[in-house]
């Protein structure tokens, strides 16, 4: 494991909840003072994802460790991270934080999700995880298999559980 921790930009939402889904522990804030950003990146020691070519020089300047996207796809943007990062195949963990929150997910029961997941979804799976935090539940179903498609794409090979 890399252990890379991260923090997205307002301008990278689709890009932090790509690295949450692969795992990574990614802040992301619609609204956030660019200070407050630069702030929590050095005390939380998260190194600072950004389209803003002046933060990322901030950042420098403060020995923060930025990383500048300069892509505006986030296929692109996450191909760019992946390999700047040295991530590899066993880096990734799919699907074990919340896409909406970057929360640790639980695997919880069937029983526990039979009201929170559409009848066929349920009926067809048996592993569930749940976000303790905001309690979005996931399912290893056409999310994974559609991300696990992408990143074949993008030539990021993944083995599947
Ligand atoms: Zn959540």
């Amino acid at each position: 494991m890399t252990g890379k921790r991260f923090l997205a930009d307002r301008m990278l939402g689709k890009l932090a909840k790509k690295l949450r889904m692969l795992g990574f522990d990614t802040l992301y804030f619609s609204e956030i003072e660019e200070n407050e950003l630069l702030t929590m990146a050095s005390n939380e020691g998260r190194i600072l994802l950004t389209r803003d070519k002046e933060l990322f020089e901030k950042a420098v300047k403060r020995g923060i460790e930025t990383f500048l996207i300069k892509s505006d796809r986030w296929r692109s943007q996450i191909s760019a991270v992946l390999k700047k990062f040295r991530i590899s195949e066993n880096d990734l963990k799919l699907f074990s934080r919340c896409m909406e929150c970057n929360t640790v997910l639980k695997e919880v029961s069937k029983q526990d999700v039979m009201l929170d997941v559409p009848e066929y979804v349920y009926m067809t799976h048996e592993r569930f995880l749940k976000c303790p935090m905001c309690g979005k539940v996931y399912w290893a179903g056409t999310h994974v298999e559609d991300m696990v498609e992408e990143l074949r794409k993008l030539k990021i090979p993944v083995r599947r559980e």
